[in-house]
């Protein structure tokens, strides 16, 4: 099986306008411009492929959450192309595990603390309930940093 160890010479003479750097985790910086890897964990290809798709994706900010989902998505489905053309299997099983993070993430903040029902997002770091009018703050939320993704 491919390791990130031999998969990482290829991404960065085919991707030179990119840099790869070992970090604490996997990660795309925007700012940086970096894709990072953990080198504690050479099996995940996959989620090396997911970083690079935001990269070349040129993923930056966003300002709504569900904007954050949606970039996610878009990363997963070009990992999966990449990985075919480096013979790598990122099974849907691991894509649908990932974007669930997101998506109870998302449903955890939008949810109010109040009543429970659905909020919209009404600021940058504020929702606000439909239902009952309360107002409340969430924390900050980076790309790709919100939870650790789980090592298989
Ligand atoms: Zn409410
Ligand atoms: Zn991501």
């Amino acid at each position: 099986m491919l390791s990130t160890h031999s998969l990482l010479p290829k991404l960065k003479k085919e991707y030179p306008q990119l840099l790869f750097a070992p970090g604490k985790q996997f990660a795309w910086s925007p700012d940086a411009h970096t894709v990072f890897y953990d080198e504690s964990d050479p099996k995940n290809t996959g989620l090396l492929l997911h970083e690079l798709a935001h990269g070349l994706l040129e993923h930056h900010d966003y300002s709504k959450d569900v904007e954050l989902v949606a970039m996610e998505t878009e990363a997963w489905d070009k990992a999966v192309e990449l990985a075919s053309s480096y013979g790598i299997d990122i099974t849907e099983e691991t894509v649908q595990d990932n974007l669930d993070t997101y998506r109870e993430w998302l449903h955890a903040r939008s949810t109010c603390p109040k009543c429970e029902a659905t909020g919209y997002q009404s600021g940058k770091s504020e929702y606000t309930c439909v239902a009952c009018g309360h107002v409340w703050r969430v924390n900050e939320a980076r790309i790709c940093a919100l939870r650790r993704y789980s090592k298989k």
